[in-house]
């Protein structure tokens, strides 16, 4: 066993918040400048540029995995991780017939879907930053099926965090585990965080910016950098686990 340094909320340019400087190849290098072993792209309800991000970093020796970070109806932001391209774009495609709405550029910014050479491919249309018509459970129910694993985003913030969104964390909702922000140091989560109970927590940089990533990140302790060792860490299961 070994331990990996993984930051799993990455934005990239195709997120209309982020900066123009998240392309994939940007992204994949400043990830092993800062020592990162592992990654996931999460842009919010997209994966479009997860498998450029995933291409380049077999080309530099980067594990990447594919993600989205999807709104629900309640307003509650959540990650959903896959370990391969094609059931993330499942995922997508899921999200999108559910997600209402057209990008203003004006106000929100540019969405920009790029490839692993660094060129504008093209630009994503929908409102990625609004909420989708998907529930919670929904969401937890489509990502388990399609082999995915699920973490509630920045659980400690007021905006689109769980427990200010919805009070408490539902008994019958099937979260793989939870993740805090910057704000608070990992260890100090369930002292600090009311009504984690017993979840698994993870931290993140939730990156918008090429300097922010691996600003925080998680020590695991795992085989291998993938999400099936990422699942066994979080349910705690044979020496797999979160080191910091
Ligand atoms: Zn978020
Ligand atoms: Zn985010």
């Amino acid at each position: 066993m070994k331990k990996f340094k993984a930051d799993l909320h990455i934005h990239s340019c195709l997120s209309p918040c982020s900066d123009w400087g998240m392309s994939p190849r940007k992204i994949v290098q400043q990830s092993l400048d800062v020592g990162l072993d592992l990654i996931a792209i999460c842009d919010h309800n997209s994966a479009e540029n997860a498998g450029a991000a995933m291409r380049e970093g077999d080309r530099q020796g980067l594990q990447v995995l594919p993600g989205m970070e999807i709104c629900s109806r309640e307003e509650v932001h959540i990650l959903a991780l896959f370990d391969a391209l094609d059931p993330a774009l499942e995922m997508q495609a899921y999200v999108y017939a559910h997600l209402p709405g057209e990008n203003n550029t004006k106000v929100f910014g540019f969405q920009v879907v790029a490839n692993e050479a660094d060129e504008v491919i093209g630009e994503n249309p929908r409102l990625l930053i609004g909420a989708t018509r998907l529930s919670l459970h929904d969401i937890v129910d489509k990502t388990h099926m399609l082999g995915g694993i699920n973490i509630s985003c920045h659980v400690d913030r007021p905006a689109y965090g769980i427990i200010n969104q919805l009070g408490f964390i539902p008994d019958d909702l099937a979260l793989d585990g939870l993740e805090v922000s910057y704000h608070i140091q990992l260890p100090q989560a369930a002292q600090n965080i009311p009504g984690i109970g017993d979840f698994s927590c993870v931290t993140a940089s939730d990156a918008h910016y090429l300097n922010d990533i691996g600003k925080v990140c998680t020590v695991f302790q795992l085989a291998e950098p993938t999400l099936a060792e990422i699942r066994m860490a979080l349910a705690r299961q044979k020496g797999r686990r979160i080191l910091i």
